[in-house]
């Protein structure tokens, strides 16, 4: 009798885990899992950076829910299944950059996963609650000698990020010939991978997925894309132009 308890309760245990673990099964996208770092053979090679300023700081231009959200769900959830995908394998020794340059050799989880991390860690990094205005000293000559002025410049990202169909991303990225350009991406590629049509360096990044924008801006992107702009940390994208061109 005791055998057949003792049965009974390993079998309901085990039925509770795995129905504890079912809501977070992988997508295609990685986006929902939320036990990867609970599995301790899983390698940490990556972790989610900290913001450099509060979730609430780019208000009114992106809200606080959105960003709490996207950066400690959607951001997580990238790098949890990135390191999920390289965890054993030679990648977890290689940077990044070259993963990404690389990527065609590589899984459709490191693809989407190292992607989403990279791109996301460029993103809250050319973002500041002291941001705004307009680039000074290299970077706006170059950016008017690539654009004829920054209007044109801006014009052409929101028009990137406006008719990038579906999700996306919108770049400017100093390309393989050293000049600015302004280029599109789908999913969470980046003009670093080898399947991108456009390569370059990204030095600014905007995300138009539906979760960077739609709880306060609902179906309207280029408001969130006008916004954008109120926000934009030049320092560091100047930063990333200087070491683009070294
Ligand atoms: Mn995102």
């Amino acid at each position: 009798m005791k055998k057949i308890y003792l049965f009974l309760t390993i079998t309901a245990f085990a039925g509770l885990l795995f129905t504890a673990c079912q809501d977070g099964t992988t997508t295609s996208n990685g986006e929902n899992d939320t036990h990867a770092q609970t599995v301790s053979d899983i390698s940490d090679v990556y972790s989610l950076p900290d913001l450099p300023y509060e979730y609430n700081s780019l208000e009114p231009h992106i809200d606080a829910r959105t960003m709490e959200i996207h950066h400690s769900r959607h951001h997580q959830g990238y790098i949890n299944n990135f390191n999920k995908a390289i965890s054993g394998t030679p990648l977890e020794n290689m940077d990044i950059e070259d993963i990404l340059g690389s990527v065609s050799q590589h899984s459709v989880a490191v693809r989407n996963n190292g992607g989403g991390h990279y791109n996301h860690e460029l993103y809250w990094s050319i973002l500041s609650p002291d941001g705004g205005g307009s680039p000074s000293g290299e970077l706006a000559e170059a950016i008017n000698s690539a654009f004829e002025s920054f209007q044109n410049f801006k014009d052409q990202l929101q028009t990137a990020g406006t008719t990038q169909f579906g999700s996306g991303w919108a770049w400017l990225i100093v390309n393989q010939n050293g000049d600015l350009q302004v280029t599109q991406t789908p999913n969470q590629d980046n003009p670093l991978m080898d399947v991108s049509t456009v390569r370059g360096t990204p030095i600014l990044g905007v995300d138009v997925w539906e979760h960077a924008y739609y709880l306060h801006y609902q179906n309207k992107r280029g408001d969130y894309l006008k916004a954008f702009w109120n926000v934009v940390n030049w320092d560091e994208v100047a930063a990333r132009y200087s070491a683009a061109k070294r």
